[in-house]
């Protein structure tokens, strides 16, 4: 089977796409407006707002003009309608969820979704009525079987999170179409330049733009696209729930996004072959990345995919202790949560997201004790190769 190819009009839309060709004070980047309201020149023009015979701002909890020019990039890189900013990933998962819910409805998700997202829907929306299932990572026919006539809606990421899962989105799509729940594909690891989970019938795709469509770890924020029915619902309840990103932190995104094409594809080659590296390396025993044969949705990420991303899961031939040498031996990664940015940032899953866990609680939920998560910045390849091959020679 041939590889999806990748597309160069997305690089093209990154840096153009959203933005207004004539700019104020002739600049040739937007510049920001640092301001909480807007002013009406008189009561004429505020009428003629009101009754939407001119587009313009209002008020900074409803946007501003950086906003604006994100959800017009990521619109158009997702080939969508629309797309709502929010000032973090969490902040637009929560406020679209909330959105598409109400007491008595149905979300199914799969289980090794985000665990913020998990708690979100399992935890907080179960107080308010709102149920849910959880079904195995990437198993289709339970979530076909998990479909009820109240199931609203279908959460996933694309890839996962730490084993890189990718979902059939066609048969995702096909199975939710007759009924009335709605898709949504959190693609924060994949980025529209790899995936556009659209092109395949899903209905809302999130980012975490905190990761990729940023880039460098400098700024909290995340989106949601979709038709504008649906990212209307979603806009709406930002006007109340108020999440929205300040005009410098989205100055900042859409700054980011224009290098998205560069960065990611970049990214994508460095972690196939530091993925390829580890594969062969005697002390590490499993990776985990979609761009290898031995990845178990190697063949769906091929199909869905132009590309397979930055992050690559393994595990070492080691224990906790030993783990934690070797991560401490590397010199180019920082150790930090977070992936998607120009610096390389590694972890340790057990000492981060699962540290109040024992190790049987750990390895209950799928996650060893020496598992290692290296998501690469854009430093040089053969730099970052380099230092992984010395760090595993000291332990
Ligand atoms: N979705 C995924 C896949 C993530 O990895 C994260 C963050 O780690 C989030 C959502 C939440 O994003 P944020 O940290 O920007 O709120």
């Amino acid at each position: 089977m041939t590889s999806k190819k990748p597309d160069s009009l997305f690089p093209t839309r990154a840096v153009h796409a959203g933005e207004a060709r004539r700019q104020p004070f002739d600049a040739l980047t937007q510049p920001i407006a640092q301001t909480a309201t807007y002013t009406f020149e008189n009561t004429a023009e505020l009428v003629a707002y009101m009754e939407g015979r001119i587009e313009r701002e209002e008020y900074g909890r409803y946007g501003n003009p950086s906003v604006r020019t994100v959800e017009a990039k990521l619109a158009e890189l997702e080939g969508v309608e629309d797309a709502v900013a929010f000032s973090s990933g969490m902040a637009a998962v929560t406020t679209t969820i909330l959105a598409l819910s109400k007491a008595g409805s149905h979300v199914v998700l799969f289980s090794d979704c985000y665990r913020r997202t998990r708690q979100f829907v399992t935890g907080f929306l179960a107080r308010f009525g709102v149920e849910h299932t959880l079904v195995p990572p990437g198993d289709l026919d339970a979530l076909q079987r998990a479909i009820t006539d109240r199931t609203r809606l279908v959460v996933s990421e694309m890839p996962t999170n730490p084993y890189q899962t990718c979902l059939d989105l066609e048969r995702l799509a096909a199975i939710c179409k007759p009924t009335r729940a709605k898709t949504m594909i959190d693609a924060t690891f994949a980025t529209p330049i790899n995936l556009r989970p659209a092109e395949y019938g899903i209905d809302l795709v999130v980012h975490s733009a905190t990761k990729y469509l940023a880039g460098h770890n400098d700024v909290l924020a995340g989106a949601v696209a979709g038709s504008a029915a649906l990212t209307g619902l979603v806009r709406d309840l930002r006007h109340v729930l108020g999440a929205v990103l300040d005009p410098h932190a989205a100055y900042l995104v859409q700054r980011g996004m224009k290098t998205l094409g560069l960065r990611v594809t970049q990214q994508n080659r460095t972690a196939q072959a530091l993925a390829e590296l580890l594969q062969e390396h005697p002390r590490v025993t499993q990776v985990w990345y979609p761009g290898l044969p031995s990845h178990p949705n190697h063949e769906i990420a091929r199909r869905m995919m132009t590309g397979f991303g930055g992050v690559v899961t393994f595990e070492l031939a080691a224990d906790l202790e030993t783990t934690g040498h070797f991560i401490d031996a590397l010199r180019i990664p920082h150790i930090g949560p977070s992936l998607g940015g120009v610096e390389s940032l590694v972890e340790q899953p057990a000492l981060m997201s699962y540290f109040e866990l024992s190790t049987e609680e750990r390895e209950a939920v799928g996650i060893k004790n020496s598992l290692v998560r290296y998501a690469v910045g854009i430093e040089d390849e053969e730099d970052l190769l380099s230092d992984v091959r010395r760090a595993l020679d000291t332990i």
